[in-house]
């Protein structure tokens, strides 16, 4: 499958890494919007967040307990956001399931 996260996760494509465990692969994103601009993935390819099911979510639970781990290591619990952009309409550029996490500056809302 033609997919730049699966290469990644298979090191094909090189990345800077942050965590790695058996589900999930967080990496900084290559044109950052904020000092920290992490990107969590799970392993397994899932193109976005409408392809969630009962059968692959698991990850997406663990994926979250992952984000509160780093919080804490980063310390920034005063402040970040995660971000998920579905579909093309929403900005989704890449179709393999992705949370932003962003912090390290003042982030507006709405979204800015
Ligand atoms: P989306 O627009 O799909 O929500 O987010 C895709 C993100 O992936 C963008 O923020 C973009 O900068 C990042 N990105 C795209 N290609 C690569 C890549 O090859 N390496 C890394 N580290 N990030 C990428
Ligand atoms: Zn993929």
């Amino acid at each position: 499958m033609d997919c730049i996260f699966c290469k990644i996760v298979a090191g094909e494509i090189p990345s800077k890494k942050i965590y790695e465990d058996e589900l999930v692969y967080v990496f900084e994103d290559i044109a950052p919007t904020a000092p920290i601009h992490y990107l969590i993935i799970p392993k397994e390819h899932i193109s976005s967040a409408a392809e969630i099911t009962p059968e692959n979510s698991t990850v997406i639970s663990h994926i979250f307990e992952v984000i509160a781990k780093l919080a804490k290591e980063l310390n920034i619990q005063d402040g970040f956001r995660i971000v998920n952009n579905c579909g093309e309409s929403a900005g989704q550029t890449v179709f393999h399931l992705h949370f932003h996490l962003l912090a390290g500056r003042k982030l507006e809302w709405p979204a800015g």
